[in-house]
C-alpha cells in the first residue's frame, strides 16, 4: 500500500532510512526485532542518537527546538523507524508532558524542562491512574495539601509504565477535596528522588516488568512545580491524553506487523499450500490490510489538523480504538499462523541473556508479543471508554 509522496517526501524517506541504517546500533535493532526486553541503557543510547540528530522530539515545532516536521514527515519517520526495528521513543517526556508544558507552563518552566527533554536528560513517567481511578480518572484521591511554598502529597498511583527508570513524574493530585470532582485536581511535576516515594513492580501477563505501583508518603513538592493554576489540572490532563492516544495508534508498527505476517504466512504450509492461500486466513489478512489503509488516511488527516502542537481532539480516541484493535488482530493472526509453535514461553530469552536458535527465537517473540499487545486496548484509556467519547463528541449521540 502506498500513498503518493512528493519527490521531496521521498528524499526525506531516503534520508531517514540511511540514518537508521548507519546509526541504529545492531544489538538494539535485534532486541527490538525479537521482542526482547530493552534495558534503560538501550533506550537512553538510542534516544541520545536521535537527540544529537535533532530528531528526538519529532512532533515539536521549531520554536521549541523540534524539527518542525509536518504530518507527512512525521508519518514517514514513524514508519521507517518501525520498519528498521528502532525502539519506540519513551513518550512520557517528548510526546506527553512536553506539549502540556508548552501550552500551560510558565516561561520559567518552559526554559527549564523543555531543553532537558530535548537533550534526553530526564526520564518521565505518568502518575494518573490509581486503584479505583482508571476509567473514572476524575475520582483520583492522591491528596496535595498546601504547606507554605510546598504541597505535601500522599497517595498511590498505579500502572506507572517504566516508573522504575524515571527521575520525574507528572502527576494528577487533588488539591481541593470540596470542589466538584474535576475542578479539585491540579497537575504537578514531581522529582522521583524526593523522600517519601517508593516504586514497586507489577509483573504483566507476558512476564515483563513494564509497569509499577508508586506510593507517595508526605512527599514535599514545590508549588513552583505546578503546571497551570491550582484546579486547572483536569484541562491539562485531557489535553495530554489526546496526545497519548494519537501515539498508541502505532501505524508504523501495524505496517511492520502486516509485512511480517504476510511473509510468515507465505512460508508456512497448510496441506501443501502456503497458509496465505487458505481462503479463510487470507480473508482476515486482506481485511486487516484494508483497515490499515483506512487508518493511515485518517491518521494523516488527524495529524494535519493538529499542526503546530495543537491537541488532536476527540479524533485521537478514534485512532486509538482502531489502531489498537488492528494491532491486536495482526498479533492474533501471526500467532495463529505459527500454531502450537507460538505456545512455549521463554522468559530467560526474552528478559535475560539466554540465547535460542534463530527459529525458536522468532517463535518466542511472536508468543510474547501476542501477550504484550493485549494491553493496547486498555492503556491510554480503555477502548470502551474511547468509543463513548467518539459517540458523544464526534457523533453527537
Ligand atoms: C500496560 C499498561 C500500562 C499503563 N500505563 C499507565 C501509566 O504509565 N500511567 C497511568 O497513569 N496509567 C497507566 N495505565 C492505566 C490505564 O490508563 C488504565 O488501566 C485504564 O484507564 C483502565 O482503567 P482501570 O485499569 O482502572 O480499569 P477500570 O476503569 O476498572 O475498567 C475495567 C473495565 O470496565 C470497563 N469500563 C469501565 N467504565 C466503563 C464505562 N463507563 N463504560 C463502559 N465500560 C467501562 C473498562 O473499559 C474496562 O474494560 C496503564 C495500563 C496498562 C494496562
Amino acid at each position: 500500500m502506498n500513498l503518493d509522496f512528493t519527490p521531496e517526501e521521498q528524499a526525506f524517506r531516503r534520508e531517514v532510512r540511511e540514518f537508521l541504517a548507519a546509526e541504529l546500533p545492531d544489538d538494539i535493532r535485534e532486541r527490538v526485532r525479537l521482542g526482547r526486553r530493552l534495558s534503560a541503557d538501550d533506550h537512553l543510547r538510542w534516544q541520545n542518537v536521535l537527540s544529537r540528530r535533532g530528531w528526538l522530539a519529532a512532533g515539536w515545532p521549531c520554536e521549541h527546538g523540534g524539527p518542525g516536521w509536518g504530518p507527512v514527515e512525521r508519518h514517514i519517520f514513524d514508519e521507517e523507524c518501525a520498519a528498521a526495528h528502532a525502539p519506540t521513543v519513551v513518550p512520557f517526556g517528548v510526546s506527553m508532558v512536553a506539549p502540556v508544558i508548552m501550552k500551560f507552563g510558565s516561561e520559567a518552566q518552559q526554559r527549564h524542562y523543555l531543553p532537558r527533554i530535548l537533550a534526553n536528560r530526564d526520564w518521565w513517567c505518568q502518575g494518573y491512574s490509581e486503584p479505583g481511578a482508571g476509567s473514572d480518572l476524575a475520582s483520583l484521591r492522591t491528596r496535595a495539601v498546601r504547606d507554605g511554598d510546598d504541597y505535601v502529597v500522599s497517595g498511590q498511583k498505579t500502572w506507572t509504565t517504566l516508573g522504575q527508570h524515571a527521575n520525574m513524574m507528572f502527576c494528577l493530585v487533588r488539591t481541593d477535596p470540596e470542589a466538584r470532582k474535576q475542578a479539585g485536581i491540579s497537575f504537578l511535576l514531581i522529582d522521583m528522588a524526593s523522600p517519601g516515594i517508593s516504586v514497586r513492580p507489577i509483573i504483566t501477563l507476558d512476564g515483563a516488568h513494564e509497569v509499577n505501583e508508586v506510593f507517595l508518603d508526605e512527599v514535599r513538592v514545590p508549588v513552583a512545580n505546578r503546571i497551570g493554576e491550582e484546579g486547572q489540572g483536569w484541562t491539562c490532563a485531557k489535553f495530554l491524553l489526546t496526545h497519548e492516544r494519537t501515539g498508541i495508534a502505532g501505524l508504523g508498527h501495524a505496517k511492520q506487523a502486516l509485512r511480517h505476517l504476510k511473509t510468515l504466512a507465505g512460508q508456512i504450509r497448510h496441506r501443501g499450500r502456503p497458509l496465505l492461500e487458505l481462503p479463510s486466513f487470507r480473508q482476515r489478512v486482506v481485511r486487516a490490510e484494508l483497515e490499515l489503509m483506512a487508518l493511515e488516511i485518517t491518521h494523516l488527516r488527524v495529524l494535519a489538523s493538529a499542526r503546530g502542537g495543537d491537541a488532536p481532539g476527540a479524533e485521537s480516541s478514534l485512532l486509538k480504538v482502531r489502531g489498537s484493535e488492528l494491532r491486536q488482530e495482526l498479533s492474533e493472526l501471526t500467532r495463529r499462523a505459527l500454531g502450537p509453535a507460538a505456545l512455549p514461553f521463554f522468559p530467560d530469552f526474552l528478559y535475560g541473556d539466554v540465547e535460542l536458535e534463530p527459529e525458536r527465537a522468532e517463535q518466542a517473540a511472536i508468543g510474547a508479543q501476542y501477550l504484550n499487545r493485549r494491553k493496547l486496548s486498555i492503556y491510554g484509556g480503555s477502548n470502551e471508554i474511547q468509543k463513548s467519547i467518539v459517540a458523544k463528541t464526534l457523533l453527537g449521540m
